[in-house]
């Protein structure tokens, strides 16, 4: 088996592509990533000489590229996660979310359909979606399958447009897909401009630590890994024409979770324990800023069986022991153009 992982050197890509590489020594991956700011090949060093991995550098925006691609090795499955990720990113540059999240996946679509010429037996197009595409929660609810779209930010509506987009050509041309909308993941290699990883650096250097609003947007955290876990038993025992939510069972309010985190970072650093709360600031709020996400993850349970693995404690403290034991990794991301990103969204 051939497969193209779009995004690879991204921060879930890299747990997918690294999952697939070692479990599957009979496929060959072919990790696709145009190597933005967010993607990354030193998240992926270990596995760099194994047999069955191939890193190719492009951009999926480039439809000649990619038909091209297509035409030359014959892929058997596309797991597609290449995207602009970050919400505020969006809110400023929205085009730049409009182009790889929705042309990109559009060409990815088109080259698989058109090298696949209608002959989709065994041939599977996965595409890796949010939660935010179904905008936000009151107190109370969850987020299934069949809830609308209601998308409130550049981010989240280009998402929900390439889900559309995926969805159609199923629907038009009969091309087997599986789609996942999953809530806020942490762990491992994300990059320092989201929350948790954001917050770990800021701590270690003793900066604020902006949180926006009121503290109160809520969000449901899963460990990357367990995503990635779903990612391989959707690619294999999903059912086309499908979409599955997968979360954690495990929603938390911004503000409880900074907490949480200050009091661990405490204890690692032998600081004294409120140290780093002492850091948390208040700033304006993000515009359009959903309230809370939430997700009932009861369908992959019950027909896949998936379900996380990792409590949120455990998976905190991995996640905040690597960053500390990878400092070369978090210094190498946060120098350069991550400094001058860094002083326009938050001083
Ligand atoms: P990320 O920003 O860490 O990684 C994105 C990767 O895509 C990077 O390696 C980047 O270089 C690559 N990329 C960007 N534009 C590209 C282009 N035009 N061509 C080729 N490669 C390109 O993102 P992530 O957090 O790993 O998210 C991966 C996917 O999962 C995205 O589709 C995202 O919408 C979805 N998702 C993320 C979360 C989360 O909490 N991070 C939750 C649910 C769904």
């Amino acid at each position: 088996m051939n497969i193209l992982v779009t995004g690879g050197a991204g921060f879930i890509g890299s747990h997918v592509v690294r999952r697939f590489v070692k479990n599957y020594s009979n496929y060959t991956i072919f990790n696709l990533d145009a190597l933005t700011y967010a993607g990354n090949l030193e998240n992926l060093i270990d596995i760099d000489t194994y047999h069955n991995y191939n890193f190719l550098k492009g951009d999926i925006v480039d439809s000649q590229y990619i038909n091209k691609l297509f035409q030359s090795t014959n892929f058997d499955g596309v797991i597609h996660l290449a995207a602009e990720s970050h919400v505020d990113r969006s809110i400023e540059d929205p085009l730049a979310f409009v182009r790889t999240n929705i042309i990109g996946t559009v060409n990815l679509l088109n080259a698989a359909k058109d090298s696949w010429k209608d002959n989709f037996e065994g041939k599977r197009f996965y595409h890796i979606s949010t939660d935010e595409v179904y905008g936000s929660l009151g107190s109370e609810g969850l987020f299934a399958e069949e809830t609308s779209y209601d998308p409130n930010s550049p981010y989240s509506a280009s998402k929900a447009s390439s889900d559309h987009f995926v969805r159609s050509y199923g629907k038009t041309y009969g091309l087997p897909y599986v789609v996942t909308n999953c809530s806020n993941n942490y762990g491992p290699y994300h990059f320092p401009e989201k929350l948790i990883p954001l917050f770990i650096n800021n701590i270690i250097e003793k900066k604020n630590l902006p949180v926006y609003g009121d503290g109160k947007y809520t969000r449901d955290w899963l460990y990357v890994e367990d995503h990635a876990k779903a990612i391989d038993l959707v690619f294999h025992k999903g059912n086309n024409g499908e979409t599955y939510n997968i979360g954690g069972f495990n929603e938390w309010q911004n503000i409880d979770l900074v907490k949480l985190l200050c009091s661990v970072m405490d204890k690692k650093l032998n600081r004294s324990q409120g140290e780093s709360e002492q850091l948390i600031t208040y700033v304006k709020d993000r515009p359009g800023h959903d309230l809370r996400y939430a997700i009932d993850a009861s369908k992959i349970n019950k027909e896949l069986g998936w379900k996380p693995t990792v409590t949120f404690e455990e998976g905190l403290e991995i996640t905040v022991d690597w960053y500390l034991n990878n400092s070369e990794w978090l210094k190498n991301v946060t120098s350069g153009d991550y400094k001058e990103y860094y002083s326009k969204m938050y001083s």
